[in-house]
């Protein structure tokens, strides 16, 4: 349940810095390092799982911790009256780090609108 190369597991080892918000027995959250609003970080399992399309009935727990978990340190980050959450699946969904994790933004009020489609 972990994978030496991966650089989200690296950080959950310290042996790449981060900016830790949050961690406990199944997930770490930490701010993202390239953040593309005043509030982003990112919720991971400790576990390496690659891909949302990996998550498995034995990751229920985690996965609700995941969940329950973002509306309390978006808060603490000072989003008090909304944030918006994403998880970017795969190659189609533009996964650049093959380890679950989850985007939680927010700060301007509003937020701009959810994805823009080309037509
Ligand atoms: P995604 O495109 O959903 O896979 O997002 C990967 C995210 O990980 C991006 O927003 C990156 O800025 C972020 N990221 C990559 N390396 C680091 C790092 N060392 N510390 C914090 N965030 C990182
Ligand atoms: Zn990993």
């Amino acid at each position: 349940m972990h994978d030496p190369d991966c650089i989200f597991c690296k950080i959950i080892d310290g042996r790449i810095p981060s900016r830790k918000l949050y961690e406990d027995d199944l997930i770490f959250a930490f701010h993202d390092i390239r953040p593309v609003a005043p509030v982003h970080f990112l919720i991971i399992p400790k576990a390496h799982i690659p891909t949302l399309s990996d998550a498995e009935t034995a990751h229920e727990a985690m996965l609700g911790r995941m969940l329950t978990k973002a509306g309390d340190l978006a808060r603490e980050a000072g989003c008090t009256d909304g944030f918006r959450t994403l998880i970017n699946c795969g190659r189609v969904g533009r996964q650049e780090v093959y380890h679950l994790h989850m985007h939680v933004v927010g700060g301007p009020d509003p937020l701009p609108p959810m994805i823009v489609f080309e037509r």
